[in-house]
C-alpha cells in the first residue's frame, strides 16, 4: 500500500491553517486497532525504509552530480534530533552532513541573515539536513521583534527566490515541519526535568517561547503559506506519535530520493580484462 506523500504537502499559495491539522492523527498510515501490533508493522515499515534511504544515499554519492537538502522546523521539543537519528539511521556519514542553527554568533549577526545559512547548502552528492535554518528568521526573530517588521515581512520573498536559485543550480529541496502539540510539548519538557538524562536538554527560555505558543502558530502559518512552493515544498508532519512522524519523513526522503533518477557512473572501459595481481 502506497503512503501518499502529496498528502502531506503544502499547495504552493494555500493558505495553512494548523489548527486543521491534529497532531496526533497519522495520514496514509493504516493504523491497527491492535496497538502492539501496529507498532511492530511501524518498526517493520521503519526498517525497510532505513534500508532504501540508504541504498539511495550511497546511489546518490556514488553518482555525485545531485545535491539534496532537507530542512527541518518544529517548536521545542518538536523531535527534529529524534528525526534524524531515526530517518537517517544507516547512512554512510560520509554522504550526509547536519548543520545545527543556533542564535546567530556576533560575526553572523553582522551580515544578512542567509549568509550563514548559505555556507551550509550540499554539495554534489551530498545530503545535509537543515536541523532549524533560515526559517528561524521569520520565526524566532518575528515573534521575539529582534529586527523590526519591515526587515522581517520582506524575508518571505528572499527566502523563495533563495531557494529557487538552489533548485535552478540543482539542489532539490524539502521542507518539514514538525507539528506537535501544545500538551504534547508539555509531556516532552516536563520529561526533560524528570529524567536526569534528559537534563541537558531543558532550556528555560523553551518556557518563554512555549508561552508564545500562539505567536508560533501564526508565525509557522504564514511560512508554510508564503514558502511552500513547486521547487521547495513545505510538508506537515502530524507529529505527536514518534512512530508515525519516523515513517512519515522517511517516506518523504525516499520519495524525494527515488524521484531523481540517479545511476552509478560507468564501469572504468577495461574492467572486464582486469586481473588483480597476487
Ligand atoms: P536548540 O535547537 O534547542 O539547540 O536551540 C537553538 C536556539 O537558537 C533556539 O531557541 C532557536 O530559536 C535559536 N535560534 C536559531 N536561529 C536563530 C536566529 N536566526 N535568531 C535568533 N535565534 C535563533
Ligand atoms: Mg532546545
Amino acid at each position: 500500500m502506497a503512503f501518499d506523500i502529496d498528502a502531506l504537502r503544502v499547495r504552493p499559495g494555500s493558505k495553512v491553517d494548523l489548527s486543521e491539522v491534529d497532531p496526533k492523527s497519522t495520514p496514509e498510515w493504516k493504523a491497527d486497532d491492535d496497538k502492539a501490533a501496529n507498532r511492530a508493522a511501524a518498526d517493520a515499515r521503519l526498517l525497510e525504509l532505513n534500508e532504501e534511504i540508504e541504498a539511495l544515499q550511497e546511489l546518490l554519492y556514488a553518482e555525485g552530480k545531485q545535491r539534496v537538502l532537507v530542512v527541518l522546523q518544529a517548536m521545542d521539543a518538536g523531535g527534529k534530533d529524534g528525526t534524524i537519528r531515526k530517518v537517517f539511521e544507516g547512512v554512510n556519514p560520509q554522504g550526509v552532513k547536519i548543520p545545527s542553527f543556533k542564535k546567530p554568533t556576533k560575526p553572523e549577526l553582522a551580515r544578512d541573515y542567509l549568509w550563514r545559512v548559505h555556507a551550509h547548502v550540499p554539495a554534489d552528492g551530498e545530503i545535509v539536513v537543515f536541523n532549524r535554518s533560515h526559517y528561524e528568521d521569520v520565526l524566532v526573530v518575528r515573534v521575539l521583534d529582534l529586527v523590526p517588521k519591515e526587515r522581517w515581512s520582506k524575508r518571505y520573498d528572499h527566502i523563495v527566490d533563495f531557494e529557487e536559485m538552489l533548485a535552478d543550480e540543482g539542489t532539490t529541496i524539502i521542507k518539514i515541519f514538525l507539528h506537535i502539540s501544545k500538551d504534547e510539548q508539555k509531556e516532552r519538557l516536563q520529561a526533560r526535568l524528570d529524567e536526569p538524562e534528559k537534563n541537558w536538554k531543558f532550556e528555560p527560555a523553551d518556557l518563554d517561547a512555549r508561552s508564545m505558543w500562539d505567536d508560533y502558530m501564526e508565525a509557522f502559518e504564514d511560512a508554510l503559506s508564503k514558502t511552500s512552493t513547486k521547487q521547495a515544498p513545505w510538508y506537515i508532519i502530524p507529529a505527536n506519535r514518534k512512530w508515525y512522524r519516523n515513517i512519515a519523513v522517511s517516506e518523504i526522503v525516499k520519495q524525494t530520493l527515488a524521484s531523481l533518477q540517479m545511476e552509478f557512473p560507468p564501469a572504468h572501459p577495461d574492467i572486464l580484462n582486469i586481473s588483480i595481481p597476487d
